[in-house]
């Protein structure tokens, strides 16, 4: 498996749809929804929209990893942003 990497962009809402559903990776950090840094391999928690840290696949399980995709799919503002080796699934996608 990849790299993988999650990050939060601009204009998140705090809906808080993300971390009801997902609450190992999103969390109401100080600057808004963030990704935990127990799931990070820097252990920073933040938006990781600069560091852009990769997860780390040994504490993520693969069943919540590839959830991920249904999580970004439902965000209302489109922010949760993934790259890298993420399973071609999601809910929203037509093809
Ligand atoms: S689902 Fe999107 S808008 Fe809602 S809290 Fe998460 S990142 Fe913010």
């Amino acid at each position: 498996m990849g790299t993988r990497v999650i990050w939060i962009a601009s204009g998140c809402i705090e809906c808080f749809w993300c971390q009801q559903l997902a609450t190992d990776v999103f969390v109401h950090g100080q600057r808004g929804t963030e990704i935990r840094g127990a799931i990070r391999l820097d252990h920073q928690t933040s938006s990781n929209s600069t560091d852009r840290s990769p997860i780390d696949v040994s504490v993520l399980p693969n069943e919540e990893s590839n959830f991920l995709q249904f999580v970004a799919d439902g965000c209302p503002t489109k922010v949760i942003r993934l790259e890298g080796d993420w399973p071609a699934v999601g809910v929203a996608d037509p093809f």
